[in-house]
């Protein structure tokens, strides 16, 4: 998602700041709508049927071989970036060895456990985990080699791209990942991620090897040419074919890039795509955001481009952390309090945010007239979206990922226009990719597409999950109508029929999951709640 991806510098905030004062906005409400978080948001009761006792494990009362493994929780819970997903569980192990996964896997068999790995848990329908399973925390399994001669990184699955993106500035930047940095590289494979980068494509195409432990506990070393069947299915698999242990990435140069932006209408996008900016090989990172404002609701698209620029004598200042994170956080927070603050936001984002955009990248010459706004490719992509995270009780911002063919995009735009309108849907932002066919055996993109990204402000009780419910089926009946497809990393409001209609290949996924891990050790919520829909008779 790439809300605020530009940066803003210290005189944003100062205005903001003044022209709240102004508008007589109580002192209170500011610091409510910005205030950090103190710890992981939890919305229960919201627990799915049947996942509402714990395991019942008493602590300190497991089994000796447990003590092979570093607990980091013994029974109890865990839950995902949407809140709303609290889940028992048997336990909670830290990776930091391949060691330690056979032995996780060890002790899953021994106790007739199944197991799910979990890296940052930002998937937001419980894919991560599963109810009573053994969870692996991947996170401290995150060690990264760089080759540079070879432009490659090996790094364990549990590393973040902010971890890679520290390791390889200056010099070097990430392919393909995400729009934002936090996530893992296991989580992120498992998906097949992708981001602003529309020319590499996702991650997929990335992935120059990767080592893969198997439920029994056997390695093997996938590419596209050694095991290529199992390589499709764990891409964007979900972590149900095997553990990703490690994996070749390959990097690329931290070039310089001019920043521009312009407002155009959503239905000029795919002519001026095709016309003009895929033809634009110099445009490293692209990105859009429609219109969240009642106003010109899905019909402004402000177009993000960066584009490449020979800067020989560059200075390249070091990988900073996002600034004004409380003033980000206000200003999304504020505009899920009515049409007047939307309308404020977007109007800021078109016409203030311009003029107060950081250029971090100089040159040792004094710049050429005109140049512009320069940062290096690091610079937008190293960003860990703090502000998204806030301190509100009864209320979380859940995604949604549709991904169109790219000739039905207007149409598309405009049945999500009408949903939205009909039910009230308080829609915070929606970003435009360029997708581009990928290869993958669970694939998003079968055909080149447009993809568009919801961030949906959802009330924490249950009207609030059945109008999120409501809207997501009908976000898929019209994707499914348009003949493009969901994307699965969030939550589980879809039938199985509607899984089958967007994803035809489901039925032999599940399949070659029994026939890779027979005993179906690897497990989520989301096999445990479609694969028995998909079970052969
Ligand atoms: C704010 C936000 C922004 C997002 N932006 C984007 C975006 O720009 N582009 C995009 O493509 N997606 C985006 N996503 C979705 C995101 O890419 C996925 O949810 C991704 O899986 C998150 O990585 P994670 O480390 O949190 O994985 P988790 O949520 O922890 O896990 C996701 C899946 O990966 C599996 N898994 C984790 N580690 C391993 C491993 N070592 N081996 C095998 N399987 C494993 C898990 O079992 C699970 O099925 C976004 C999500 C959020 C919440």
């Amino acid at each position: 998602m790439d809300i605020f991806k530009h940066k803003v510098s210290r005189r944003a905030a100062l205005a903001g700041g003044v022209a709240l004062t102004a508008a007589g906005f109580s002192t209170a409400k500011v610091l409510e709508l910005s205030a950090d978080p103190t710890g992981e948001k939890d919305c229960a009761p919201l627990i799915s049927p049947g996942t509402g006792e714990s395991a019942g494990i008493e602590f300190g009362a497991l089994p000796p071989s447990a003590a092979d493994l570093d607990w980091a929780q013994q029974a109890g819970f865990i839950s995902d970036a949407s809140c709303l997903n609290r889940t028992p569980v048997y336990g909670i192990v830290r990776i930091q060895s391949e060691e330690d996964v056979r032995q996780a896997l060890l002790f899953a068999r021994q106790q007739g456990l199944k197991i799910a790995p979990a890296g940052v848990r930002h998937s937001m329908g419980g894919q991560a985990f599963a109810p009573n399973a053994l969870i692996l925390d991947m996170r401290s399994f995150n060690r990264i080699e760089l080759d540079e001669p070879n432009k490659l990184i090996t790094v364990q699955s549990g590393a973040t791209w902010h971890e890679i993106q520290n390791l390889l500035h200056p010099r070097y930047a990430v392919k393909a990942m995400q729009s934002t940095d936090i996530f893992t590289v296991g989580g992120s494979i498992a998906v097949n991620a992708h981001g602003m980068d529309h020319q590499v494509g996702a991650i997929a195409q990335t992935i120059r090897s990767m080592r893969v432990m198997m439920a029994d506990g056997s390695v093997r070393t996938l590419s596209r040419t050694a095991d290529p069947e199992l390589f499709r299915l764990v891409v964007g698999g979900y972590g149900l074919f095997g553990i990703i242990l490690d994996a070749v990435l390959e990097v690329t140069e931290n070039v310089i890039y001019q920043t521009g932006r312009r407002v155009v209408s959503y239905e000029d996008f795919p002519a001026l795509f095709r016309d003009e900016l895929a033809a634009n090989k110099k445009l490293g990172l692209m990105y859009g955001h429609l219109s969240t404002a009642p106003q010109s609701l899905l019909r402004e698209l402000l177009l993000y481009t960066y584009e490449e620029q020979d800067v020989p004598d560059a200075v390249i200042p070091p990988l900073g952390e996002v600034s004004s994170v409380k003033l980000r956080r206000f200003v999304l927070n504020f505009s899920k309090t009515g049409s007047l603050p939307m309308r404020l936001k977007w109007f800021a984002e078109k016409n203030i945010e311009p003029r107060l955009e950081s250029c971090s990248v100089t040159r040792n010459q004094a710049m050429k007239d005109g140049e512009g706004c320069l940062v290096s490719r690091n610079e937008p992509m190293h960003d860990s979206v703090p502000y998204l995270r806030n301190n509100l009780r009864g209320e979380t911002d859940i995604l949604h990922e549709y991904f169109i063919p790219r000739a039905n995009f207007v149409a598309f735009v405009d049945g999500l226009r009408q949903i939205v309108q009909e039910e009230k849907v308080n829609l915070l932002n929606a970003s435009v990719r360029v997708v581009h066919q990928e290869d993958n055996f669970l694939n998003y993109a079968p055909v080149d597409v447009f993809s568009v990204v919801l961030y949906i402000n959802q009330i924490t009780d249950s009207a609030g999950d059945e109008k999120m419910r409501r809207v997501t089926g009908q976000l898929i009946d019209l994707t499914i109508q348009m003949g493009g497809r969901f994307f699965l990393p969030y939550q589980l409001h879809y039938t199985a029929e509607q899984l089958e209609q967007s994803y035809p290949e489901i039925r032999v996924f599940f399949a070659a999951k029994q026939q890779y891990d027979p005993e179906l050790r690897l497990t989520n919520t989301f096999y445990e709640k479609y694969a028995p829909s998909f079970a052969s008779a």
